[in-house]
């Protein structure tokens, strides 16, 4: 077996921060880590305000930890809040 190889050097894109979509500020943690959501925002044929994913364009969304947690206290159900059911409420 005969390798043909080269070597070349090749330019990365190095991620460094992304900056929230709601409040504009660093989603970057104090040890550098950056932190948050992201999501595509992909609808189908009978979305109502998403845009339908077959036309090409998917939006990207970034939201910081505290906008997301602000956002998450908005909902009916609040994701970081621990789910209790009626047999722990019993207990208490
Ligand atoms: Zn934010």
């Amino acid at each position: 077996m005969v390798i043909v190889s080269h070597k070349e050097q090749r330019a990365v894109e190095v991620l460094d921060d992304v900056l929230c979509d709601r409040c504009g500020k660093s989603c970057k943690g104090k040890i550098g880590n950056v932190n948050g959501l992201h999501f595509d925002v992909v609808g189908s044929y009978d979305s109502t305000h998403f845009p339908d994913a077959i036309c090409g364009y998917v939006p990207r969304v970034d939201v910081c930890e505290r906008c997301a947690s602000e956002w998450f206290a908005s909902f009916v159900r609040n994701p970081l809040e621990p789910e209790c059911s009626e047999s722990d409420a019993a207990e208490r």
